[in-house]
């Protein structure tokens, strides 16, 4: 029942990230106007809005013009069902679980935008990051975050100084910040490893000329990667360096 009402949860913030996603690059207010067919501009019914289930009835099309629905919506809304279930299950308490199952769900959104758009806006950010802050009181998280905040602006700004053009993004700061804060230092240097060397083979498939990979979904999975498997990640490096 639990894990039941965690899942529902989920799915309704990410059925409200999915307007997030596509009105706030667009400067467009979250609340008005009430859901609508981006199609026909026909307003939608409330069980037209039922995270995946109308989606499933409809069959993945609007109910006044039948335009096909884009499948990022039940994807997004069935992948936070899924982040805040693992994460209630992996964690004990309950405030814990939902500063992380909702941290998760907004780097989920900042990728997708940051795929769309290579640039996100600081109103997810930011938000994320003071979530991030409180997650280990009073200070854990806050002083490990900061700690690569400051050293991830400052590779930043070394990195752009040395290619003379901007490297990174401003954004990319803060989501590191966030691993650091949630993982702490340690495990925190693997999962930026693991984004950047997943990165690396993206970057190899891809091979267009001057295209610029969007870091941050990258980001988000290092700092996935490396929370699901953080007992083995840490039990691997202790016989490391014995
Ligand atoms: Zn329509």
């Amino acid at each position: 029942m639990y894990f039941l009402a965690i899942g529902i949860l989920g799915a309704c913030i990410g059925s409200f990230l999915n307007v997030v996603i596509l009105r706030l690059p667009q400067n467009k207010s979250i609340a008005l106007p009430a859901s609508h067919c981006p199609h026909c501009s026909h307003p939608l019914k409330w069980y037209h809005n039922i995270p995946l289930i109308s989606w499933l009835m409809l069959k993945g099309k609007c109910a006044f013009c039948q335009t096909p629905i884009s499948k990022q919506y039940p994807l997004i809304e069935a992948a936070c069902a899924l982040c805040y279930v693992l994460v209630a299950w992996r964690i004990g308490t309950l405030t814990q679980a939902l500063l992380l199952g909702t941290i998760f769900s907004l780097l989920l959104a900042l990728s997708v935008i940051d795929m769309r758009y290579k640039a996100v806006p600081d109103a997810l950010t930011l938000p994320a990051l003071f979530l991030a802050f409180l997650y280990r009181l009073p200070l854990e998280s806050l002083q490990n975050g900061l700690i690569f905040l400051g050293a991830f602006a400052l590779l930043r700004l070394s990195v752009s100084a040395l290619a003379k053009k901007e490297a990174m993004g401003e954004a990319d700061s803060i989501i590191a910040g966030i691993i650091g804060a949630l993982l702490g230092i340690q495990l925190g240097f693997i999962a930026i490893y693991i984004a950047a060397l997943i990165a690396l083979v993206a970057l190899m498939l891809l091979r267009k000329k001057g295209y610029e990979l969007p870091f941050i979904p990258f980001l988000s999975l290092g700092l996935f990667i490396a929370w699901i498997f953080d007992q083995p990640i840490l039990t691997f490096m202790e016989h490391w360096y014995e």
